[in-house]
């Protein structure tokens, strides 16, 4: 199953009734609820703004010891790509 329940205690009131739901596709993310307190948690998504992405590309090929000439070098990109929120 690519759904699971779990519950934990709350890491603000410390209550037992926090309810987790946990979604394993197609990647791992998770909602939380305390019914006490009202302490959430649920995934986020957003994208970097273009320097901070030229900088994860920089790094990247550094880590990897790509050049300009390997087909996997990551050049410095001119505007960012398109980005769209997961509905999920
Ligand atoms: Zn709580």
């Amino acid at each position: 199953m690519g759904t699971h329940v779990d519950t934990i205690n709350c890491p603000n009131c410390g209550s037992e009734d926090l309810n987790l739901v946990i979604d394993t596709r197609p990647f791992e993310r998770t909602w939380g609820l305390c019914h006490e307190c009202g302490f959430q948690m649920y995934p986020k998504y957003s994208q970097m703004d273009l320097d901070l992405l030229n900088d994860y590309r920089k790094e990247w090929n550094n880590d990897y010891d790509y050049s300009e000439s390997d087909e996997e070098f990551k050049h410095p990109l001119k505007e960012l790509p398109p980005f769209t929120e997961p509905d999920y």
